[in-house]
């Protein structure tokens, strides 16, 4: 009989599907089958280990639990910060899982110094995708999800102060230009569930804001949108969504070319802004809304750093050097943004900066990332709600589970980081995770709660603490400081 806890350190990932626990371990498990107990808090449960899927690495493992060893509801005695929520439970195997999920952020690759340094950071998230699994299956932020990459409990465990509050309005609403019904839609539901959060959360509308809203135990959440406000770019609806609380706006419509500038992944139109472009964009200088050239087309971004009187941000980028994809970014325009004081996201996946992994799924899934070509044939006659049907299963995403022998480590992802400092410098990178946007995270990363792992990797490179603390947080506040000053 062996306890699970001893597979547990080398845990891959898991989910829970009925009272099936799949595990996935790096390492096959020799022997056809084992029985694992499990020893968490006061509870005690028997498991039959079964390998599955033979021949994919990492092996996946169905971790059975014998129905007589259930654990008795009356023993369990939960976990703070998710108690409330676990004694709603009726399946006391999902209560375990949860129990498990905990556990799998205490990675125990992290020392000590390292997630003292990560705690006592203000760490600052460029980009995060909220509030769409909400939108298309329901829950609540504030409920310990046991997949995807982010909650509200799972942030502060990860060690996040503030964060890009991400709406994303996909492609497939262009076609019958709901786009702004669409952001309505999520703003709604966002604003609604972070008031019901509010002794966890709240809306920052300025740096003094999260410093305040932080300096009151909470979390900091920067309204952002991905995808567009509105298709034809009217500064009036603009200012509409601005006096709801949205403060950083990515200029194209995700990969698609909008009426006023070009995405990075769709046929140019405007050859980059178009004079109506450049209102936006001065728009967005007046209201003290954050411009995000994510997704942008190369003279898109040239053209906003030429228009625009404030530093810009790339949340969630990639570098076009160490993979030559449009969605990624030349060194010079890098050195642009960072001239004019912005900074640079890096994307936490694999498919930005590794490219084995990008052809690894490229290969998979017979496209690129970033394909539109399903947009350009997108039937204008579906209802909004057939569309919201038709994406639903995507949400929340999550990358694939790629090969753990391309699989980028802690310390290759911070070596990409490290080459854009020698290209930009320390002050002009950022983190943008795109957490539940899609990424295949770096090896023993599973979820938000793996952060620390990053700055145990940077501590590992010689990094001084005030280089981390720059590039977790330091870095993005500043230029959102400066954006939204007076504001
Ligand atoms: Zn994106």
């Amino acid at each position: 009989m062996k306890r699970l806890r001893d597979y547990w350190t080398g845990i891959h990932n898991h989910y829970l599907h009925g009272p099936v626990v799949y595990l996935c371990y790096p390492r096959r498990i020799s022997g056809q089958r084992s029985a694992v107990s499990v020893q968490l808090q006061s509870e005690r449960a028997e498991f039959d280990l079964v390998p599955g899927l033979p021949g994919t690495r990492p092996a996946r493992y169905r971790a059975e639990m014998h129905a007589a060893a259930a654990p008795a509801k009356a023993e369990r005695r939960p976990l703070s910060a998710e108690s409330s929520h676990r004694r709603k439970l009726k399946n006391p195997s999902l209560g375990l899982i949860l129990l498990l999920s905990a556990m799998a952020g205490l990675d125990a690759e992290v020392s000590p110094q390292a997630q003292k340094l990560h705690n006592e950071a203000f760490v600052f998230d460029g980009h995060v995708h909220m509030i769409t699994r909400q939108f298309y299956h329901g829950g609540d932020i504030g409920q310990r999800y046991a997949d995807g990459h982010v909650d509200l409990p799972r942030l502060r465990e990860g060690g996040v102060d503030a964060f890009m509050f991400t709406l994303y309005v996909t492609e497939k609403y262009y076609p019958q230009r709901y786009e702004t019904k669409q952001l309505m839609r999520l703003f709604d539901l966002a604003l609604a569930q972070i008031g019901r959060n509010r002794d966890k959360i709240e809306i920052a509308l300025n740096a003094n804001d999260i410093e305040r809203i932080n300096a009151a135990g909470r979390l900091a959440a920067v309204l952002d949108l991905e995808g567009s406000f509105d298709l034809d770019g009217d500064v009036g609806v603009l200012r509409g969504f601005h006096r709801l609380g949205l403060r950083v706006v990515q200029l194209p419509a995700h990969n698609w070319a909008n009426e006023y500038a070009d995405s990075c992944c769709a046929p140019a139109k405007w050859q980059g802004l178009n004079e109506h472009g450049r209102e936006v964009v001065r728009e967005m200088n007046r209201l003290g809304i954050l411009i995000n050239v994510s997704h942008a087309s190369d003279q898109t971004i040239e053209q906003t750093l030429a228009v625009s009187t404030h530093p810009i941000v790339a949340t969630h980028h990639g570098m076009r050097a160490l993979n030559n994809i449009p969605r990624n970014m030349t060194d010079e325009l890098m050195k642009k943004i960072a001239a004019r004081g912005g900074v640079i996201g890096f994307q936490i996946g694999n498919d930005f900066h590794n490219r084995k992994i990008f052809e690894w799924r490229s290969q998979r899934e017979g496209k690129v990332f970033w394909d539109t070509t399903e947009i350009a044939r997108g039937k204008a006659t579906l209802s909004i709600f057939e569309i919201d049907k038709l994406v639903a299963p995507q949400f929340p995403m999550v990358g694939p589970e790629g090969p753990d022998e391309l699989l980028m480590s802690p310390d290759d992802w911070v070596g990409v980081v490290d080459r854009a400092i020698q290209v930009v410098g320390e002050d002009h990178v950022a983190l943008g995770s795109d957490f539940d946007g899609g990424p295949i995270l770096p090896r023993g990363m599973h979820d938000v709660r793996g952060l620390p792992l990053i700055t145990e990797a940077m501590l590992r490179r010689g990094y001084s603490k005030q280089r981390i603390r720059k590039f977790l947080g330091g870095n993005l506040l500043r230029v959102f400081r400066q954006v939204t000053q007076g504001r």
